[in-house]
């Protein structure tokens, strides 16, 4: 087996053949991989990122390609927000792996002295990565940076929901990286439970709380460690500003991808009724202005992934005072930017994730309301506010319980590689992006070291008579 090989161009086309990986035979070879320790070197790791990095810039089109054919993505979205969020996660860790992978060395107390004590990053060994659809090449890959980085085997198991990503992947996946350290397994509900019948060291699940519940179970049942990144409904507090530009702001963290992504606002808390009135008057220009009058013919607006999501999706339309769109065409999964006002807080849009293109619009009364509100709730992904007080800003950090938070802005807190990214409680439990990915995919080992040759411990050993307590005490 060629280790490290150079990467074909594009232009030599992939073998169309390759053999559908089985989830115990890849997990066999990366065993081996692993317990050879392989992935381990520093040359191993960088060589393999570099290799990720090739892959990504050789394919560009034919990644847009296949991510238009599972959910319409345009072009300049799909590397906007999938493609360059990758690139931008293999530089920084190219960039830092020298200091992340050195050992760091801390202080050690006068009673164990003369000695060194360090914290060592060791990889955790085989890891298994499973992911949704919505983001499918940046919610397999990305993961995949910390856990390369941090010099750990991996199992890649991308979304069936995607195919054509996924077939795409498992193509050039063993093209362009070590196949001993690296596996793609495709398949469904059926595969993915096999693949958590494997003996794991970590497990990394993306996608919603039903089979997040699934996955931990496997994992408990293994004592294996497993990151948690779910969804939930995040919640954008609009309370005061340009409200003309916090339109633009919230309809673009909704309707990129046709409102399927993790982190985009779920709904919107209008404090007072004049911001209520006004975005219900600047919300449908705006989309207007992203999308022309008719968002079906717009190139840059995406569609449903299934016709399930895609019925429900459709049902919300109907569940508030339709204040812009409201239309769908299920032949084409296409459903139009709706914002509902006058929605009931008890019905499904209100109460389940919408991951869909549906904005309800909620007015309160007060900021404590709408902190109430969100508070009464599952914990969000993220929670945003709109406002130009600090003092409201500092009062949203403290009340407000949520994976993480944007003031002024909606998901782009996860385009900054040195922020962690994750949920808490109902939105996941972890966070991997920059450093902290590389943390998630390793064990933080404490190493203390002394010599034999002078026992510098009597002082610690039975009998322990007046004198020695005295040392002890005295010495911590
Ligand atoms: P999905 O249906 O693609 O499922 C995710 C993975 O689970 C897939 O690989 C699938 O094969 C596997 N799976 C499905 N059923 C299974 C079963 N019965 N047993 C074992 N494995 C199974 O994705 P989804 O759940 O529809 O994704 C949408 C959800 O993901 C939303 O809630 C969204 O908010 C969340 N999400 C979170 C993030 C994040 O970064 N936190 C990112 C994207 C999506």
């Amino acid at each position: 087996m060629a280790k490290n090989r150079r990467a074909p161009s594009t232009a030599a086309p992939l073998d169309p053949r390759t053999p559908a990986e089985r989830p115990a035979d890849a997990a066999r070879r990366l065993r081996d991989a692993t317990d050879s320790r392989l992935a381990q070197t520093r040359r191993f790791r960088s060589v393999q990122l570099k290799a990720l990095e090739r892959l990504l810039a050789e394919n560009d089109e034919a990644l847009c390609a296949a991510l238009a054919a599972d959910l319409g993505k345009p072009d300049a979205e799909s590397r906007l927000t999938e493609l360059d969020r990758i690139k931008a996660e293999i530089d920084h860790a190219q960039l830092h792996l020298g200091d992340w992978v050195a050992d760091r060395h801390v202080r050690v107390p006068v009673s164990l002295q003369p000695a060194t004590a360090r914290v060592q990053a060791r990889p955790l060994g085989m890891v298994l990565v499973i992911a949704p659809w919505n983001y499918p090449v940046l919610l397999l890959l990305g993961p995949l940076v910390g856990a390369l980085a941090a010099g750990n085997t991996v199992v890649l198991k991308p979304s069936e929901l995607a195919p054509a990503t996924s077939a795409l992947l498992a193509r050039l996946v063993p093209a362009y990286l070590d196949r001993r350290a690296v596996a793609v397994v495709e398949g469904g509900a059926e595969t993915t439970t096999e693949l958590l019948g494997q003996s794991w060291d970590h497990i990394f699940y993306t996608g919603g709380e039903r089979v997040g519940r699934i996955v931990a179970h496997a994992a408990a049942e293994q004592l294996t460690p497993a990151t948690l990144e779910l969804g939930g409904k995040s919640p954008a507090v609009v309370c005061d500003g340009n409200v003309a530009a916090i339109a633009r702001r919230i309809a673009h963290g909704k309707f990129m991808n046709a409102g399927q992504t993790c982190v985009a606002p779920d709904y919107v808390l209008a404090v007072g009724a004049q911001v209520a009135d006004e975005l219900e008057r600047q919300l449908p220009k705006v989309i207007a202005s992203f999308y022309g009058k008719d968002p079906a013919a717009s190139r840059d607006y995406g569609r449903i992934v299934n016709d399930a999501h895609f019925a429900r999706i459709a049902s919300y339309q109907q569940q508030g005072r339709v204040v812009s769109g409201g239309s769908n065409d299920a032949a084409t999964r296409y459903i139009e930017p709706t914002v509902l006002a006058d929605v009931d807080p008890q019905a499904p849009v209100m109460t389940e994730e919408i991951f869909g293109p549906v904005l309800p619009i909620v007015r309160v009364d007060r900021f404590d309301d709408a902190v109430r509100f969100i508070n009464s709730r599952p914990s969000p992904l993220s929670a945003y506010l709109f406002s130009e007080r600090p003092r409201l800003h500092t009062a949203f950090e403290d009340q407000v319980r949520a994976g993480g938070i944007g003031h002024n802005v909606c998901n782009m807190h996860l385009a900054v590689p040195d922020l962690p990214f994750g949920g808490v409680g109902a939105s996941g439990m972890g966070n991997y992006h920059g450093k902290w990915g590389f943390d998630t995919f390793s064990q933080q080992r404490p190493v203390l070291s002394k010599t034999a040759m002078i026992d510098t411990l009597r002082a610690v050993y039975p009998p322990f008579g007046w004198a020695k307590r005295r040392i002890m005490r005295s010495i911590g």
